[in-house]
């Protein structure tokens, strides 16, 4: 495949190797830093803090209080030409860490257990690349910190706050440290690389009795067991197969004693699927089948049903700009890994529905020095070697682009 873009030709590659190597240090130190104080969504005030102190410190233009925790950084070559974004994810989940690190959480029920506080130390460490080699591309790098990915979302509000405007954003990149993968590889694809994400709450209305006399009753537990089968046969019958989907009924919730038929029982449940196509009729048929199984046993119900997130959708051609820069940086072929799908969810994908872009995954474990829990495990945990080599992407990424 040919690239759309030209190799930078004014840049020595290897140099760019050293001095991000020369920076590593200071990637862990920050990372590590920003493991210690995790933040949740929307209150990531020390992180911000963190962020800010650094660019203020490095002289780099930037704007704070975007969407509540959110910082966009403005690396300005000072010659006209293209804008790349960069988004990074600031937030941190509600674990209880149990790596026995130095640098371990030191909030309580706090832990950056999905790599955010990499993929933060990685945007600074771009920032200052960057900022230090403005001579080396033209045009204008926008780098977005975000509050809030794991929810309730913080891409949305800083798209409405006009992050992707003045200057306007051509191209957007950004990446997730990924355990999936090991250290060293990079997962890139065009088109769609993770799922839209659905949810639902409902509450079955039957009628309580004594268990010894359900003739008397409308039995939610029988209900909602008949619902959760049914609701299987959405996407093994319904959906093309061709296309793939899931629906999971995640809680289920009824009764209080053996002997007591339950008066009401409650779910909830989460939607994936990667075709647009598919918004709104996946909820469809879920309500058509809770109606239709709450009519034929005399139940009733109330349903609430919301879209989250759209799915991860890749531009080709700024996936094909990651694509040739990754090979280059991982330095062997089946170091890309294509095939690297998955139906987790992710906000970026309101960025990446506003403006062509990227979304990868860098590879973080190395099982051999017990870096590999899964992403949201109280042990994540990941290799930080790949710090430097997300750094060296986004700087050559910038470079190919803007160069
Ligand atoms: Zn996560
Ligand atoms: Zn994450």
């Amino acid at each position: 495949m040919v690239s759309t873009f030209p190799s930078s030709h004014s840049v020595d590659q290897s140099q760019i190797r050293l001095d991000i190597r020369a920076l590593q240090p200071q990637l862990v130190a920050w990372r590590r830093s920003l493991h210690q104080r995790p933040e949740l969504g929307f209150k990531e005030q020390l992180t911000a803090q963190f962020i800010a102190q650094k660019l203020q410190e490095w002289g780099i233009e930037h704007q704070t209080g975007v969407a509540k925790t959110g910082i966009v950084a403005i690396i300005n070559s000072g010659s006209p030409g293209p804008v790349l974004a960069i988004r990074a994810d600031i937030d941190a989940l509600p674990i209880q860490e149990e790596n026995e690190v130095s640098y371990r959480s030191q909030h309580d029920g706090i832990m950056h257990a999905c790599g955010h506080d990499g993929h933060t130390a990685i945007a600074l460490g771009t920032a200052y690349y960057l900022w230090q080699h403005r001579q080396d591309f033209t045009g204008t790098v926008k780098i977005i910190f975000q509050p809030a990915e794991e929810g309730p979302g913080g891409a949305k509000p800083m798209i409405e706050a006009g992050v992707l405007k003045n200057p306007d954003v051509d191209a957007i990149i950004g990446l997730h440290l990924w355990n999936n993968l090991a250290l060293g590889t990079v997962g890139v694809r065009k088109g769609a690389l993770m799922a839209a994400v659905e949810c639902f709450s409902c509450t079955i209305l039957g009628k309580g009795g004594h268990g010894a006399m359900p003739h008397q009753t409308v039995d939610s537990v029988v209900v909602s067991a008949q619902i959760v089968n049914a609701l299987q046969t959405i996407v093994a019958r319904n959906v093309d197969p061709i296309e793939s989907a899931v629906v999971t009924v995640g809680e289920l919730h009824a009764g209080t004693k053996h002997n007591i038929i339950a008066d009401t029982a409650r779910m909830t449940g989460t939607v994936r699927y990667f075709n647009p196509k598919l918004q709104g009729f996946i909820g469809k048929r879920i309500e058509q089948i809770i109606a239709g199984v709450c009519q034929s046993q005399g139940a009733s119900y109330e349903l609430d049903y919301w879209h989250q997130y759209p799915p991860v959708i890749n531009d080709a051609n700024i996936a094909e700009l990651v694509r040739s820069v990754a090979a280059e940086v991982v330095e062997t072929p089946a170091g890309i890994v294509p095939e690297c799908q998955t139906m987790g969810a992710e906000d970026m994908s309101f960025f990446l529905q506003a403006v062509p872009g990227c979304y990868f995954f860098l590879g973080s474990a190395n099982p051999a020095k017990d870096l590999a829990y899964p992403h949201h495990h109280p042990r994540f945990n990941f290799d930080e070697t790949a710090l430097g080599m997300g750094v060296e992407i986004f700087v050559r990424c910038v470079e190919k682009f803007c160069g």
